[in-house]
């Protein structure tokens, strides 16, 4: 079933964009997508009304898309089981047990909030090698996650291949494990290749503004950025996809980089307060 788009007959605030449904323009948005696609709208409204008041798509910056632009799908994402994801291991070395504050900082998160407020920034990375295929790049990278890392489960949220297939990872429930310091807040998507020295396919780079798109209407994001640009230590998600983000983030209302960043679920979570001691939060 396709989720609601964020759909206004009048001009959405930013904070309102942010706070889901506790804004009455928000409300309304929902309201009017969910009618619009259950064929309704025209019984509550009336059909020379919704005419006569056409629907805009309001970004998460407050950018307008052009009234001709179709409605966003969702994403096709080949669920975990389809390509044979490995269950998760609560026994992982270094992602051991559940979350618990203060004793287990690094352990298993669940967010306990709605997504919505849980989320601040989706983080590209590549995967720095490609197999002969889609599928077997990502069961290698769930074992070297696992195996490797020492994690209970693959730590991307999502994968895409260069055909263009876009996996499910790590459930979006659960603090991903891919940028050291900034997991808490952050989903991590992977676009599978070694972009230091080639770029991605088309392909990739369509389902990659496909996900995100539907990934800032379910999650409401307020930036994105490139892995290096919080662990500078790394080349992660190489030269060549990095020439691409900014342009991924304006078309989707994003602010590109760190610059304005607040990590505030990240210090819950940690609650030490300075959230440098742990690789995985
Ligand atoms: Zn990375």
């Amino acid at each position: 079933m396709a989720k609601p788009r964020h759909v206004s007959r009048r001009r959405t605030s930013r904070r309102q964009f942010l706070r889901g449904s506790a804004g009455i323009g928000a409300g309304v948005a929902f309201f009017g997508a969910a009618a619009a696609s259950l064929g309704v709208g025209a019984a509550m409204f009336g059909k020379r009304k919704l005419a006569e008041q056409p629907q805009v798509v309001v970004l998460p910056n407050g950018a307008q898309l052009p009234q001709s632009t179709p409605p966003a799908n969702d994403p096709v994402v080949v669920s975990r089981q389809r390509w044979g994801a490995l269950p998760v291991d609560h026994s992982a070395r270094n992602e051991y047990g559940h979350y618990r504050k203060g004793s287990n900082p690094e352990g298993w998160y669940v967010y306990s909030d709605d997504l919505r407020r849980s989320y601040q920034t989706l983080i590209i990375h590549h995967s720095a090698f490609y197999k002969a295929g889609g599928l077997d790049t990502l069961l290698e990278i769930q074992r070297l996650h696992r195996d490797e890392r020492g994690w209970a489960d693959i730590g991307y949220h999502f994968l895409i291949d260069q055909r263009g297939t876009t996996y499910a990872g790590r459930d979006l429930s659960v603090r991903g494990a891919h940028t050291a310091g900034y997991n808490t807040g952050s989903a991590g998507i992977c676009l599978m290749g070694d972009f230091r020295t080639r770029g991605p396919t088309a392909a990739q780079m369509a389902a990659a503004r496909a996900l995100i798109r539907w990934l800032v209407e379910r999650l409401a994001p307020t930036h994105l950025a490139g892995h290096q640009q919080f662990n500078a230590g790394t080349e992660c998600p190489g030269r060549q996809l990095i020439a691409n983000l900014k342009d991924l983030a304006d078309r989707a209302g994003l602010q590109y980089g760190i610059e304005g960043f607040v990590p505030v679920a990240r210090a819950e979570a940690c609650g030490c307060g300075c959230c440098a001691c742990a690789a995985t939060l």
